[in-house]
């Protein structure tokens, strides 16, 4: 299975600065054997998908979005209005807004099985925090955000779902968490969807971890068996250090 690498901006990047992002970003030399994906803020679609042209390198992902087609719903964004910039991709259940604008494991789900009915990739980010971790509560946290997530999706067809393990308290903290104890939730994780979708699912599902990767600890994640990649938050607010970070991926 080929790496994915997802550059995270959070709210940082309005239009003119993602232009630019993108402009310096296309500039580097970039490993032909990962994806790479930049999940912008809703904002700044319009003007990284006037940056990167007919590029698909790298995919264009979104940060939010609403699970209805259109109607009543000011401020809110749908998967339709996100495809017209060309949208592969878009980020959903973020521990961020889990925490601060109320996401709840049910919208995550609405918004996840939405997204992949309309041909988007939705990205699931589930993770413990400090003290589920320490109470020794992690797997159950995890396993239960994983089952509630995929419960609308189809395992088959075009936009499979990504989970992203990001123990929240790894992200942003320059803590990351270990490789192999990421693994280990990356098996838990697989043990979720092979018994929701059928066992060959469990190899099949893209699993991610995110929470505090850099260029100096990428590889250590990219070359443990049972890692797909990660989603990068403050390392990739800088063009050059996230191309540095996807070229350290891999031993290529
Ligand atoms: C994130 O934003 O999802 C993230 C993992 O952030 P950071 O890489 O800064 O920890």
């Amino acid at each position: 299975m080929r790496k994915l690498i997802i550059a995270n901006w959070k709210m940082y990047y309005g239009p003119v600065k993602a232009g630019a992002w993108v402009r310096a970003f296309r500039r580097e030399r970039l490993p032909k054997d990962i994806d790479i994906s930049i999940a912008v803020p809703s904002v700044s679609l319009a003007a990284a998908r006037s940056s990167l042209g007919r590029a698909t390198i790298p995919a264009l992902a979104a940060q939010n979005v609403f699970w209805e087609k259109e109607g009543a719903f000011t401020g809110e964004i749908s998967p339709t209005m996100l495809l017209e910039f060309g949208t592969s991709m878009c980020i959903v259940g973020h521990s961020e807004r889990r925490t601060y604008l109320g996401e709840t494991d049910e919208m995550v789900a609405k918004k996840a099985a939405a997204l992949q009915k309309a041909g988007i990739a939705p990205v699931i980010c589930v993770g413990e925090t400090a003290v589920q971790r320490k109470k020794g509560q992690a797997k159950r946290v995890v396993k239960s955000q994983v089952a509630n997530a995929i419960a609308d999706l189809k395992p088959d067809g075009r936009a499979q779902a990504v989970i992203a393990y990001e123990p929240i308290w790894a992200i942003g903290s320059g803590k990351p968490c270990r490789p192999m104890d990421a693994k280990e939730m990356h098996d838990v994780i697989r043990d979720v969807v092979s018994k929701a979708w059928g066992a060959r699912y469990r190899d099949e599902i893209r699993v991610i971890y995110g929470g505090s990767v850099t260029d100096r600890n990428i590889y250590e994640y990219g070359t443990t068996t049972g890692i797909d990649g990660a989603l990068v938050g403050g390392a990739s607010l800088d063009p050059r250090n996230f191309a540095l970070l996807c070229r350290a991926s891999s031993p290529a």
